[in-house]
């Protein structure tokens, strides 16, 4: 077989996976989970057994290398058939909890944090921004101080996925109080049964089934082995972080269009109105078209710019284009989850359809994970404006 055909029948039985783990396995009780705020603790082991959780991470730490067009095929799979971004942000939050330990952990730190999380026996979460501010990382106040083998951790970090549950808390702290810019920042790991950590639930408009917290360090202490890199390295790991934060909410985003279009013609070929199926009015179906357009041109570009990075061509242009790339992207979710709930009226606007729970996650994809505004102004320095 080619590479080509190798990829497609990859891409193929893990799609035929994803689609059969949501209609088995999450379809009948998410609304459920919805409800109650979280979902079972036990699905970050199946998600495990299936390989999801490891794609994409070293073998020797219990991971499976995988290209990121592969890894992208999986979330767009995941969030097409699933329809919730709860449930991805939150099966998925060690994507971005881990990175930087993988990146920049020493090995034993490595070894002691990352196998159990891919395993999905434990929990990751990332911890950067701060009730006084997300965007403006630069500015945050969370102290680390070192003191003997230790570091005293006190703040406050909010907003944060998997907050509520996580067993590993990747946080950005500031361990040079002097040093107000990025030199000032590092990166280290929290357990999440540290004394001194209190953990708030958040009520959100949306991802109901993720937990969400603010989370409060008073005096926390943590062995100094638990530091990340260097002392003052944090904020490049954060920035590198974004990036693949960013292509995967891209990919997320295009599998949640995916999911509104795969509703709402469903519903436009069984809906009766003036005594034919809605679909025969040419206004709905260029509804329908309109989607179209904007998730082929999504899934074009999402391509593309998975294929450069599988390639290693990682440059500011790149940068740039992952930027813009998310705000297409969750641009186009906005479009489709809007014309969604519109083909399937009032349905539409009733809990348990997914296009009225996509509706009320469209924002917090363009805010999280670096807000449209912010997307435009890197993207623009990054491509020299
Ligand atoms: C459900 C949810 C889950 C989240 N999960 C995590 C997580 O796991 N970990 C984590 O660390 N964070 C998480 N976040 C936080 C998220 O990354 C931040 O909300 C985001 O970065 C924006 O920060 P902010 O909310 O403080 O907004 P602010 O920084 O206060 O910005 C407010 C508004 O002003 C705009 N703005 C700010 N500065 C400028 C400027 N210079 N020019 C133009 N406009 C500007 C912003 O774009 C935004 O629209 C999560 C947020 C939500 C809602």
């Amino acid at each position: 077989m080619s590479p080509t055909e190798d990829f497609d029948a990859d891409a193929n039985a893990l799609a035929d996976a994803a689609r059969r783990f949501i209609r088995t396995e999450v379809a009948a009780q998410l609304n459920d989970w919805e409800e109650a705020g979280e979902f079972p603790r036990s699905l970050y082991r199946r998600a495990a057994e299936l390989g999801w959780l490891a794609m994409g991470y070293p073998e020797h730490l219990g991971g499976t290398p995988a290209p990121w067009r592969l890894r992208n095929a999986m979330t767009v799979t995941l969030a097409r058939a699933g329809g919730s971004g709860g449930l991805m942000a939150s099966l998925f939050s060690h994507n971005i909890g881990l990175p930087p330990v993988i990146r920049h952990g020493s090995t034993a730190l490595q070894q002691e944090v990352v196998p159990g999380i891919l395993r999905g026996e434990k929990i990751s979460a990332l911890a950067i921004t701060e009730p006084g501010g997300g965007t403006d990382v630069m500015s945050l106040r969370t102290t680390a101080r070192r003191e003997g083998d230790e570091y005293v951790v006190d703040g406050e970090k909010i907003f944060i996925t998997s907050g509520m549950r996580a067993d590993w808390l990747t946080v950005a702290v500031r361990t040079n109080p002097k040093d107000k810019g990025p030199g000032g920042i590092s990166m280290l790991m929290v357990p999440g049964d540290a004394p001194g950590l209190s953990r708030t639930a958040l009520k959100k408009m949306g991802w109901l089934c993720s937990d969400t917290a603010q989370l409060r360090f008073d005096g926390v202490r943590v062995p100094a082995r638990y530091l990340v890199g260097e002392e003052g390295t944090g904020f490049k790991m954060i920035l590198t972080n974004f990036n693949g934060e960013r292509l995967s909410m891209a990919a997320m985003a295009l599998g949640f269009c995916e999911c509104c279009f795969d509703e709402a013609l469903a519903w436009a070929r069984q809906r009766k109105t003036f005594g034919t199926a809605l679909i025969d009015h040419q206004v709905i179906r260029h509804k329908l078209m309109d989607m179209k357009m904007r998730i082929e041109s999504t899934r074009a570009w999402l391509n593309a710019v998975s294929e450069r990075a599988d390639a290693g061509i990682k440059g500011a242009e790149w940068v740039a284009e992952v930027c813009l790339l998310k705000n297409h992207a969750t641009q186009a979710m906005q479009f489709c989850a809007d014309q969604g709930v519109q083909i399937l009226g009032g349905m539409g606007f009733m809990r348990g359809t997914a296009c009225e729970r996509i509706y009320r996650e469209v924002k917090v994809m363009t805010i999280g994970g670096g807000t449209e505004e912010i997307m435009k102004e890197l993207a623009s320095r990054q491509l020299g404006l």
